[in-house]
Order: C-alpha cells, then sequence, then structure tokens
C-alpha cells in the first residue's frame, strides 16, 4: 500500500460538508429563516415552500431589514449583527441567532436570494448566492423587511438530496417548525403556505389559546386550560422564574410527543427533562403511548441555561434542572387539578 498523501481540502468542499451539519433539509432552513425574521423584530412571517420547501422556500417578514450596504456582510461566513465576542455568548443571547452562518451556509447549497429594505429606506436591494458564488448587489424593489428565497436546495450536493424523504414528508417537518414558532410568538402573525395554498394563519394578537386555534382547530383549543406558575417565597434570584402556556385535557392526545412543545426563554426546545415533567404532572391519567398537547414557557435566568449545545440548537442543558423539572410538573399538576381534570394525589414530599 502507498503511504497516504494528506491534503488540506479546498474551500468549497470543506464549506459544503460544514453546510450539512446546520442544513439538513427544508424544515432547517425555515427554521433559520423565521429565526432571522423574529430576531429583527418582525410582526408578520409568512413562509410559503413549494413541494415541501425541496423545491423553493419563501419567508417574507417585516422587520428591520438589511441595508443594502449590509448585504454582503449578511451572507458572509460567521458575520452576524447579535453578538460582538465570546463574553456576549456568556452572559446569554437575547436573540435566536447568532452565529452568522445561516446564510453563508444555504447559499452553499441552493440559490439564495436576499431581497430587503430597511423601513423608511427609498428603495430595496437584492444580493443572490448560487452554490456558494455570491453575486452583485442590486436595486430591487420590494416592500419594507426581508424576503429571503431559496430555490433548489442541495442541487449541488446530490448525496445529502437523496436523503430527503418523500415531499409530504418534508412538508410535516417544515409545518412542525412553522407551528412552534407560530405558537411561541402568538404576537406575530405567523402563516404557512404549501404549493400556493394556505395550511394556517395566525392572527398575531397576542392570544396564545387564539393561535391554538389557529394550528391546531377548535377543538383542541378548546381542550386547553391555561397554566399560571410563579416562584413563591422571597428569593431574588430564583431558578425558575415562571412556567406559564396551555395543556390540554388528559383525554385530548395525539400517539406522537410532536404536540408537546415546550420553550426555554422563548426558544423552542426539546429537553426530555421538560417533557417527562409535564407527562408526569397528567398522573396516570393519560392512556398508553398518548401524548398530551401543549405549549409550555419556562423561563429561567439566562446564564443557567446552555443552547449552545448542538448547532440545530435544539437540546438545552439547565444547570439547576431538578428545579426545572419540579416547577414544571407543579405548573402542569396545578393547572390540571383545578379544572378538575386529574384526581388530587397525596403531597409529593
Ligand atoms: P445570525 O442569525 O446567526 O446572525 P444569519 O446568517 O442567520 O446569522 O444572518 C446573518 C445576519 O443577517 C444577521 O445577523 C442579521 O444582521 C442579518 N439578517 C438575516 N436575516 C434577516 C432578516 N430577515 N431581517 C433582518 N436582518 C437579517
Ligand atoms: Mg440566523
Amino acid at each position: 500500500m502507498e503511504p497516504p498523501n494528506i491534503e488540506r481540502l479546498d474551500e468549497r468542499t470543506v464549506q459544503r460538508i460544514a453546510a450539512g451539519e446546520v442544513v439538513e433539509r427544508p424544515a432547517s432552513v425555515v427554521k433559520e429563516l423565521i429565526e432571522n425574521s423574529l430576531d429583527a423584530g418582525a410582526t408578520r412571517v409568512a413562509v410559503s415552500v413549494e413541494a415541501g420547501g425541496t423545491e423553493g422556500i419563501r419567508v417574507r417578514d417585516d422587520g428591520v431589514g438589511i441595508p443594502a450596504d449590509q448585504l454582503e456582510a449578511a451572507v458572509a461566513e460567521h458575520a452576524t449583527s447579535k453578538i460582538g465576542d465570546i463574553e456576549d455568548l456568556d452572559r446569554g443571547v437575547g436573540t435566536l441567532g447568532f452565529r452568522g452562518e445561516a446564510l453563508y451556509t444555504v447559499g452553499a447549497v441552493s440559490r439564495l436570494t436576499v431581497r430587503s429594505r430597511p423601513p423608511g429606506a427609498d428603495a430595496g436591494a437584492e444580493i443572490a448566492v448560487e452554490g456558494g458564488t455570491v453575486g452583485e448587489v442590486r436595486p430591487a424593489g420590494c416592500p419594507e423587511g426581508t424576503t429571503v428565497e431559496v430555490d433548489d436546495l442541495f442541487y449541488n450536493t446530490p448525496a445529502r438530496k437523496k436523503f430527503l424523504k418523500r415531499t409530504a414528508t418534508e412538508f410535516d417537518r417544515v409545518n412542525a417548525v412553522v407551528t412552534g414558532y407560530a405558537l411561541a410568538n402568538p404576537g406575530v402573525a405567523v402563516s404557512l403556505e404549501h404549493d400556493g395554498r394556505e395550511t394556517f394563519a395566525t392572527e398575531g394578537n397576542g392570544d396564545l389559546r387564539s393561535a391554538v386555534l389557529a394550528v391546531y382547530g377548535r377543538e383542541v383549543a378548546e381542550a386547553m386550560v391555561d397554566v399560571a406558575w410563579a416562584p413563591g417565597g422571597s428569593e431574588t434570584d430564583p431558578p425558575v422564574r415562571g412556567v406559564t402556556g396551555l395543556v390540554s385535557h388528559p383525554e385530548t392526545t395525539r400517539s406522537t410527543r410532536e404536540y408537546l412543545a415546550t420553550y426555554v426563554n422563548g426558544r423552542y426546545v426539546t429537553a426530555s427533562a421538560l417533557r417527562e415533567a409535564v407527562l408526569d404532572a397528567y398522573g396516570g391519567q393519560l392512556a398508553p403511548d398518548r401524548y398530551p398537547f401543549a405549549v409550555l414557557f419556562v423561563e429561567v435566568p439566562p446564564g443557567d441555561v446552555d443552547v449552545n449545545v448542538h448547532p440545530r440548537k435544539l437540546e438545552v442543558r439547565f444547570d439547576e434542572e431538578p428545579a426545572v423539572r419540579e416547577a414544571v410538573e407543579d405548573a402542569v399538576e396545578e393547572a390540571l387539578l383545578d379544572h378538575g381534570l386529574i384526581r388530587s394525589t397525596a403531597p409529593r414530599g
């Protein structure tokens, strides 16, 4: 055997490999784009996708916009307006994004256009990126806010494209992501369209139950009860600042966990500790393998939660996990008891 010849990969190859870690499928693109819109202070976010997002994704918002002279930076690697340095990260980030890599990586594996007009600006501008090649900034007619279009995702990474599932499956995942943000942000009007047909549209009136009605329908909305838990006592900085939201009647369930949504400091997370705490609160009232609907917001001191565990930023780690778990279980249990939906058990000690 010949000795190996070790060579540094060219930049294009490195870029595409890295892109695959952030952008796995249409739903991950949609997630990044919605987060950008929310970070931009949008009050309306309209998502439309073609063929489950595999052919086209468009997210339009009415946020702060990107000035023409910043468009190139917006699509550049590790370029962000959201944090300055590692100290900012240690203090806890207030924005959903901070890595400055989403637009860059999406641009590496698709045909990307970012078109924007900051409110009050006379004109808009756009920049296009195709498979990592960045075009010139040009003037473009557009409404105030930002529109990002992603066409032909993975057209230049056939191996990754092959991993995509059927259109319907990809759309389900897109739907789950958009639903998650719509529920987390009842004050923002979020809409989703698939192949030209509206899937749902929330009003953005700030009312969580109205958002639940828009995405899950009347039957579910009416089966939800309010959760409103606040720490007792006089601790100045309690490990859990509040648990609020809605949970369903124990008989209004589904066979998958995807309707049990938890948010930490406004960020959608999957944390088995939170999910288990919710399920524990129902005691034995749930049928086997059935999961309730829940939209639960847990507030903790920003420095106590590590959201930087995974590039897709879904898993979190808590400094005070037992306290968080207990607060969530108490909060849900209290709500269910108040509405006579579970029987009271002996006080836990
Ligand atoms: P990050 O969100 O981590 O900063 P992105 O690659 O997603 O990185 O975006 C890069 C930058 O582009 C953002 O920091 C922001 O300044 C700008 N940007 C992206 N999307 C929008 C948007 N919808 N509205 C306003 N600015 C945006
Ligand atoms: Mg971002």
